[in-house]
């Protein structure tokens, strides 16, 4: 009876909201993955290049901050599709292993400030992480708190400028969890690296031995 429940409840949402492809938002069938087919059967190589700012070693991201793959982590981002993650996480599991290896001891995350995400409800790198991490073998630990003035890293500021922005604005949590600990941070968006630079200066003060940096996506420089 309850079953039955479930699935005409199920059906009225599926007619209510019907269900889309995580990444190009093509309607998928009511039963369907979220994934649609093209869209599973083109996964992208993953990205890594040139170091974008300082402080940490090496990165990788899954795929470039363009197009389709844009639009789904804008929906991710700011249209509470926070689900998106568990589709993101092998994605970003995979970019780690091929291009990082496996020579992690502490799993950490670009955490948003405190206000931003009490409004937004969740925290979107932290997800990431979580999705990432359970594939990785590796309970995601926060051991990073933003100030609650930093201003966005708008695409409209200047390289000097979002350094500038960004200087000061994280801070560790726990110093204990960090020391000696080869660590794997994770973001969702790598741009010019200024953010990842600044978490990374303060993980690395705060003793960890290297930082290596993993996002979903990267912009052309
Ligand atoms: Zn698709």
């Amino acid at each position: 009876m309850q079953d039955a429940a479930l699935k005409i409840g199920n059906a009225l949402k599926d007619l209510i909201w019907p269900r889309r492809c995580v990444i190009c938002h093509k309607l998928v069938g009511p039963s369907a993955d979220r994934l649609c087919p093209a869209c599973a059967a083109a996964v992208p190589e993953p990205i890594s290049g040139a170091r974008r700012g300082a402080h940490y070693r090496r990165w990788v991201s899954a795929f470039w901050y363009e197009d389709k793959f844009r639009a789904s982590m804008l929906r991710f981002k700011f249209g509470g599709c926070r689900f998106y993650a568990q589709y993101y996480g092998p994605w970003l599991a995979r970019a780690v292993e091929e291009r990082l290896g496996s020579d992690f001891d502490l799993l950490t995350f670009v955490a948003v400030s405190p206000l931003r995400r009490r409004r937004r409800g969740y925290d979107q790198a932290e997800l990431l992480a979580k999705a990432a991490g359970t594939l990785l073998g590796m309970e995601p630990v926060s051991t990073l708190r933003k100030s609650n003035r930093t201003k966005p890293q708008s695409r409209t500021l200047s390289r000097e400028a979002r350094q500038r922005n960004i200087r000061g604005a994280f801070r560790v949590l726990c110093p204990e969890a960090v020391r000696g600990r080869r660590v794997l941070l994770i973001d969702d968006v790598l741009t010019t690296g200024a953010t990842v630079s600044e978490a990374s200066r303060v993980l690395l003060e705060a003793g960890a031995k290297s930082v290596d940096v993993a996002t979903l996506a990267a912009t052309e420089k």
